[in-house]
């Protein structure tokens, strides 16, 4: 999960407020926790093949992972999965609900079908916890099954009024003897809700006002970068030794490992070098659609920054921007870019 995603958690349990729901639906609702769903079988086996595709991915190089004869050396028959990658070997593919026989055909996350008639049409995933009980190897076939664990009272959060479902899928080895084994467990939880009204959202707005911008961690390595914004300059890292830019900030110079840094000013120049534009969820205090860059100054190194004065819809890569200063909450000044001509 992502620091974002994190933050987005901590504001969405944070706003929690119980309301009351339709009583009809809560019991409904209740009678359905602690139901149990069948298995669901993996396509493959644990295979070598799909594990370094997924190492390739996420960067992963341990040869446990990849090299088989490291992982026998290690007392594997072969080689071993990342644990990571425990829900993706009973994942149906690229069309939903798309697994092999005799996988079961009940839907786990039922009781949602049950919630949206009641007038809650919204739904977004909020934490997915991993548990391990031991390794697992190339050859095993695996399936889960599944349980409906909980239903919260309704809550009120950021995105609208509704209720936190909490699936837990336990992840089995098959074994020729019929014992199969234990060796993981998902929990799974989305947030079934309605989203808030307009004049909701307006409420919302005046207590985001409250909820300010995350203050960025400032160490002795950073905290010229954040005075040198407080005094509208962009500063960047520079090594003593060799010259070299860099950012974001470190201790370490990572051309020639030289300790000693001082900084220079930035023009401010930059071009845009990619963006992404966030929609949703809509996270306070931030404004929506918010256009974040990946902006290349003209001295060359790269930061993250967000965009101002432009429509979303017509941001080009490339473009040229010019960094100004603004200054949010009375506690931090932010480098923020904005297009210009040619
Ligand atoms: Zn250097």
């Amino acid at each position: 999960m992502s620091k974002r995603d994190h933050a987005e958690r901590r504001v969405l349990e944070n706003n929690q407020e119980t309301n009351l729901a339709d009583q009809v639906l809560l019991e409904k609702v209740q009678a359905m926790v602690g139901r149990e769903y069948g298995r669901v079988y993996a396509w493959d086996q644990v295979n070598a093949p799909m594990i370094r595709h997924w190492c390739e991915i996420m960067g992963i190089e341990n040869p446990l992972y990849t090299d088989s004869n490291f992982a026998r050396s290690q007392g594997y028959s072969d080689v071993v999965a990342p644990p990571g990658m425990l829900q993706v070997w009973c994942m149906g593919g690229l069309s939903p609900e798309n697994f092999p026989a005799p996988s079961s055909q009940e839907n786990n996350f039922e009781v949602l079908k049950v919630i949206d008639p009641y007038g809650y049409p919204a739904v977004v995933a909020v934490n997915s916890d991993l548990a391990f009980n031991r390794q697992i190897v190339a050859g095993e076939r695996l399936y889960f099954t599944s349980k409906l664990d909980s239903v919260s009272e309704e809550k009120t959060t950021g995105l609208g009024t509704g209720f936190f479902v909490t699936v837990l899928m336990d992840y089995f080895s098959e074994k020729v003897d019929g014992n199969d084994e234990p060796v993981g467990q998902q929990l799974f939880r989305v947030f079934k809700f309605k989203p808030a009204h307009r004049a909701d959202v307006k409420i919302e707005q005046k207590s985001a006002s409250v909820i300010k911008r995350p203050l960025p961690g400032i160490s002795d390595d950073t905290r010229f970068f954040w005075e040198g914004c407080d005094a509208g300059k962009l500063l960047i890292q520079r090594c003593t030794a060799c010259q070299t830019l860099r950012h974001p900030p470190g201790p370490v110079c990572s051309e020639c490992h030289s300790f000693d840094w001082d900084s220079v000013e930035a023009s401010g120049k930059a071009q845009l070098y990619s963006f992404v534009v966030m929609h949703y969820p809509e996270v306070p205090p931030f404004n929506y659609p918010n256009p974040i860059g990946l902006i290349e100054l003209e001295e060359g190194v790269r930061l993250i920054a967000g965009l101002v004065g432009v429509e979303p819809g017509t941001l080009q890569i490339g473009q040229r921007l010019q960094v100004e200063f603004h200054r949010f909450d009375e506690q931090q000044t932010l480098p923020q870019f904005r297009p210009v001509a040619g």
